[in-house]
């Protein structure tokens, strides 16, 4: 071969300068990479663009690939939604059927952002359970649910053991994520129409739900350092301050502002700023529109919560995908 000659001049040992210079080049690209990577949370509320009154389902992509997606509820348009591809994990904070999915949307965009239509009745399987069985995705949960999701993937074909146990103070590791659960002041009764048969019957005639154990929320440790605290339904708890800040350093909060059911937005705003005291924060489950064109409705929930959050407060617009660094800032999507 005949070099060009500009090159002819070069000696071996500029050559191999060259190439180390360039191969440390290619190290620190990889090591720059590697700490500005992201995690990816795309919201699948019912409209698209908007934060809606149902909406709660996120899906959680560590840089890895690995993919959660939080309390599925009513807005994932069922197993088949196009949205969802491949999901590893389903985590449900607790079973009330906007969490777990007693119902969900016909179709994304159907109905209106302020009453969608959850006109398909999922029970007594859950639009969780039919999601997992589809997707072959384990479901992740803590106290007694487990064991009721077990059954209920076994009943309809499924593997048992994809119904996996996290308690409180423990994790389990998927792919580069770690998911434990933490607290939540709520209640997690199972309703008589996910059980089904005589069972189901007797609990809906006497008006009360099965034991679930304690409802909970989740705190997310992804490989790029990113700590997520996932509220789930709950009150203000002391855990908000001693578990998920002191202990677990939560740099990113998704938290529920609905009122009447879970803390209302001076109540979320309080666990924000004294309590979790993420970098940014991210509100949910806000029972009414929040958002027409993707703007905040003033005088809505979110709102309040807005005007009363010391940290920038991110919308959860369905289908819009925001990228956090590991300390919790949003970079891209927001
Ligand atoms: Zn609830």
């Amino acid at each position: 071969m005949t070099l060009p000659p500009s090159l002819r001049v070069l000696s071996s040992f500029t050559v191999r300068k060259a190439v180390i210079a360039v191969s440390s080049c290619a190290l620190l690209v990889a090591a720059q990479s590697a700490s500005s990577a992201e995690v990816k949370i795309t919201p699948l509320g019912s409209h698209d663009g908007e934060f809606c009154k149902f909406d709660r389902a996120m899906i959680f992509e560590d840089p890895d690939g690995t993919r959660l997606l939080y309390d599925a509820g009513m807005t994932v348009a069922g197993f088949g939604d196009t949205r969802l591809g491949d999901i590893d994990v389903i985590l449900v904070s607790h079973m009330h059927g906007d969490h777990v999915g007693a119902r969900h949307t016909r179709a994304v965009n159907a109905g209106s952002c302020d009453s969608p239509d959850i006109s398909v009745v999922d029970t007594p399987n859950t639009n969780s359970v039919n999601i997992a069985l589809e997707k072959k995705a384990k479901i992740i949960t803590g106290s007694e649910m487990p064991g009721f999701f077990s059954k209920k993937l076994e009943t309809l074909g499924g593997n048992a053991g994809d119904s996996q146990l996290v308690r409180f103070g423990a994790s389990r590791q998927v792919g580069g994520v770690s998911i434990t659960t933490v607290p939540a002041v709520h209640s997690n009764g199972i309703a008589g129409a996910m059980i089904g048969g005589n069972l189901g019957h007797l609990l809906d005639a006497a008006g009360l739900t099965a034991y679930a154990g304690p409802p909970t929320g989740y705190v997310l440790t992804f490989s790029n350092g990113l700590v997520v605290y996932l509220s789930g339904d709950t009150g203000i708890t002391a855990e908000q301050e001693s578990v998920v800040n002191d202990h677990y350093d939560a740099k990113l909060a998704v938290i529920n502002i609905g009122d009447t059911f879970t803390t209302g937005p001076k109540e979320a705003a309080f666990v924000i700023n004294q309590l979790v005291e993420p970098a940014s924060v991210i509100p949910s489950h806000a029972n009414e529109a929040s958002t027409k064109d993707g703007k905040v409705i003033a005088g809505t929930r979110t709102d309040s919560f807005i005007k009363l959050s010391d940290v920038p407060v991110h919308l959860p617009l369905s289908g819009r995908t925001m990228a956090f660094d590991g300390k919790g800032r949003c970079t891209s999507g927001c």
